[in-house]
């Protein structure tokens, strides 16, 4: 038997992993209001890409608010709190060679460049639905509920949304539907070299 065994030990770099995946990791980051259709649409881009055979994870606020961030509220820190801890985990993501989603109003400015600078690769992505289309969908009955004083700091409402100055992706769901709109990420991805098809 052999009496001196080397262990070889091996650390695999990003590169190595992306390599492996044949993509590059990425955040896609989609902003807008409550209703735009982000996880609508996050979820369409989802579909498309696995069935392509590329690795994503999808944070939204099913698995995000109620599990990592279930201690924080609406309050204008506790929003602030919860972007930087989806941030932190989106790096981590990127950093296995993930495509991340994520799919949160994110209203403030500041804090989506903040996300940006954590991340590094960032793709920020405006579904711009307007207040009224997206009151008039009210997929959670939350505007009704907002509009009756039963929510306060509403996105939109009583609470400001600051709409992205330059984003990577702009799509209009008034005038592209949902998968029209996946489309348009999918074609981004390709022509910037993040996946290869
Ligand atoms: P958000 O994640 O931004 O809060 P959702 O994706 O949960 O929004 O809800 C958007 C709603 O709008 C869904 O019920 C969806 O079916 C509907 N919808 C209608 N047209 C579109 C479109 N073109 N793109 C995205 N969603 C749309």
């Amino acid at each position: 038997m052999e009496k001196n065994i080397v262990w070889h030990s091996h650390t695999i770099s990003r590169e190595e992993r992306e390599k492996i995946k044949n993509q590059k990791g990425v955040t896609l980051w989609f902003t807008g209001l409550s209703g735009s259709g982000k996880s609508t649409i996050a979820n369409e881009v989802e579909y498309q890409l696995n069935k392509k055979g590329f690795h994503t994870y999808l944070l939204d606020g099913d698995n995000v608010r109620h599990g990592l961030n279930n201690d924080l509220g609406f309050s204008e820190s506790n929003r602030k709190e919860n972007i930087r801890r989806i941030s932190e985990v989106s790096k981590l993501f990127v950093d296995a060679g993930l495509i991340t989603l994520t799919a949160f109003i994110s209203p403030f400015r500041e804090d989506r460049e903040r996300a940006k600078e954590i991340i590094g690769d960032f793709i920020e992505i405006f579904i711009d639905t307007p207040f009224e289309e997206c009151s008039k969908r009210d997929p959670k009955g939350l505007y009704k509920k907002a509009m009756n004083g039963e929510i306060k700091n509403f996105t939109g409402l009583d609470s400001p949304y600051e709409e992205p100055l330059s984003p990577d992706i702009h799509i209009q769901t008034t005038q592209s539907d949902i998968e029209e709109s996946a489309n348009i990420v999918v074609s981004y991805l390709k022509e910037k070299g993040f996946i290869n098809v």
